[in-house]
């Protein structure tokens, strides 16, 4: 796996904020790909996609709630 940090200004926060923050993407080449992305307020979006084709999205507020958390595998008949 290899993974890039970038930090980043004045991004708009779940909590409605503007911050500054930092996001962190890794991956592979079969297709695992994480993005998670830390803002200085102390919010989280995290985005996960595995190698099969399953997607993971959670969004934490600073304070700890969970805004959204979907899996995509979560929603199979
Ligand atoms: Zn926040």
């Amino acid at each position: 796996m290899t993974g890039t940090t970038t930090h980043f200004t004045k991004e708009r926060a779940p909590c409605g904020r503007t911050v500054d923050g930092d996001r962190s993407q890794e991956g592979d080449a079969e297709g695992l790909s994480f993005d998670d992305t830390l803002f200085a307020c102390g919010c989280r979006l995290i985005r996960h996609e595995f190698h099969d084709g399953s997607v993971r999205i959670r969004t934490v507020r600073h304070d700890g709630k969970v805004l959204l958390d979907e899996h995509s595998g979560d929603h199979e008949a």
